[in-house]
């Protein structure tokens, strides 16, 4: 396999990339424009192997991307480069709009170029995976239903609004050019390499630093938790081995109320790290503030991974407990990781690292 990755340097694309590289023998091409959330010190482990190739480019360049099909002629593709965070989207929504619905449109439409070259064998053996999140199908409040592939499109968010266009632009990109294409979303992740602006590593780390830990409105809002390597997995299983035009959800059954994930996380601290509490601080759980919700904000997400498990076989390996208990030593471990990241320094000595100028 020739995987085009797009987001390596990402939360899921590095663990993904990781996994690639590690697990099987696939050639990978990281196509990254390395924003704000692209880290490569996320992929260190493995960007010594002769199968790791790095592209720094924007997926909205037509051109570059040409190029970079061209020189890799990747048998698959791996689109996970997109804006991410939901409260960046409601603040500026413009670069959601850009990468995530003219992006992907972008990378569908190099594809479909490259892909109309092969023979008849590469073009059906060609597959664009296109990985998408639970948020597009909006929120379950109030019920006690689950989301599955046929679940009506109903995004809350600027962020879950474009990457619902990104899904639609995907099908429609199959029913029309005839494009292999697959889908999948997932729910929430978490996990090592995760940026701190997100909810987990950001309690985490505040808890260390004896800071405040924000909490959104009462935190009764529900999210289902997945360990990101349980969700790498998942993804290379559904590109190696999903039916093309198919949808598969990813999740781990395992709901949770945000109040309920921060004071396990403190929990967990309380435990594991009794020697790095700050002066002042009794108890981690003490820092526990709660603020002003977010605009819009869904109440409950839940994701029934059913279609997955049966037909290809995937089931998470780690459960919350276990995966949260990973993560949490994880960061207790690789102070360097975030320390940079909090700096900035993570952003240094980027240019000149591209294969494509
Ligand atoms: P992330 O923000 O950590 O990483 C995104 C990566 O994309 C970064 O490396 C960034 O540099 C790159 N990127 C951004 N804009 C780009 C552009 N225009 N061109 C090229 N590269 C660009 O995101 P993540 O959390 O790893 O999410 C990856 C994918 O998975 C996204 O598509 C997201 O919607 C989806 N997803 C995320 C979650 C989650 O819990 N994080 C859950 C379900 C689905």
């Amino acid at each position: 396999m020739r995987i085009l990755l797009s987001g390596g340097a990402g939360f899921i694309g590095s663990a993904v990339l990781r996994h690639l590289i590690q697990h099987t023998q696939a050639e990978v091409a990281n196509v990254d424009k390395l924003t704000y959330a692209g880290n490569l010190e996320s992929v260190a482990s493995v960007s010594d192997s002769p199968r790791y190739h790095f592209y720094q480019v924007d997926i909205c360049d037509s051109a570059a991307l040409d190029q970079v099909f061209a020189a890799f002629k990747p048998t698959h593709v791996m689109h996970l480069a997109a804006e991410s965070h939901v409260d960046r989207s409601i603040d500026g929504p413009a670069d959601f709009i850009e990468t995530n619905i003219v992006g992907t449109y972008t990378l569908l439409e190099a594809a479909r170029r490259f892909w109309s070259t092969l023979d008849d064998e590469g073009r059906s053996a060609f597959r664009f995976h296109h990985i998408s999140t639970d948020e597009v199908y909006g929120d379950l409040e109030g019920t006690g239903d689950l989301f599955t592939e046929t679940t009506p499109y109903a995004p809350s968010s600027p962020y879950s609004a474009s990457k619902a266009s990104s899904d639609h632009l995907v099908r429609a990109w199959h029913r029309t050019y005839g494009l292999p294409t697959l889908i999948t979303n997932c729910s929430n992740n978490y996990g090592p390499f995760h940026f701190p602006e997100k909810m987990i590593p950001h309690m985490i780390l505040n808890a260390l630093g004896g800071k405040p830990l924000p909490v959104y409105g009462d935190g009764a809002q529900i999210r289902d938790w997945l360990y990101v390597e349980d969700h790498a997995r998942a993804l290379v299983k559904v590109a190696n081995e999903g039916q093309v035009g198919e949808t598969y959800n990813i999740g781990g059954h395992n709901e949770k109320k945000n109040i309920d994930v921060v004071r396990a996380l403190c929990a967990l601290l309380e435990e594991l790290a009794p020697a790095e509490k700050p002066a002042g601080v009794t108890r981690y759980e003490d820092l526990i503030t709660f603020v002003k919700d977010r605009p819009g904000h869904d109440v409950r997400y839940a994701i029934d991974a059913g279609k997955i498990q049966r037909e290809l076989g995937w089931v998470p390996q780690e459960s919350f407990e276990t995966g949260i208990r990973k993560t949490v030593q994880w960061y207790l471990d690789n102070p360097a990781w975030w320390q940079r990241v909090l700096s900035g320094d993570y952003r240094l000595g980027r240019l000149g690292e591209s294969n494509v100028s």
